[in-house]
């Protein structure tokens, strides 16, 4: 599900509460098990890995991954997905497999 980019200033991103409000209770009333697992937003710096802001907001929720895409002006680069560890302060990259893909980082 799609959310606005409710943050101030091009290089911040913070998910409409509203729309994960509607989607876990959308995802609860389905009572198949499904669930939020991760979120994805770009880098305009050209960069997959997390950002400090990153970091900073990443402890509220340390389940969720963390799918991360470049983006530079010659276009998109591939995503790497990451899920904070909170003991360590820091992320950690996971293994993304993608469809024809037969290699893990
Ligand atoms: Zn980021």
């Amino acid at each position: 599900m799609e959310s606005p980019n409710l943050a101030d200033g091009s290089d911040r991103f913070e998910v409409d509460p509203g729309v994960r409000a509607r989607l876990q209770r959308t995802l609860r009333q389905a009572g198949d098990g499904r669930a939020v697992v991760g979120h994805f937003h770009s880098h305009p710096t050209g960069s997959a890995a997390p950002s400090a802001v990153d970091a900073a907001r990443a402890g509220d929720e340390p389940h969720l991954v963390w799918v991360i895409v470049p983006v530079t002006p010659a276009g998109a680069g591939p995503p790497e997905a990451w899920r904070f560890d909170p003991r360590e302060g820091t992320f950690r990259r996971l293994a993304i497999k993608t469809p024809g893909s037969s290699q893990f980082p």
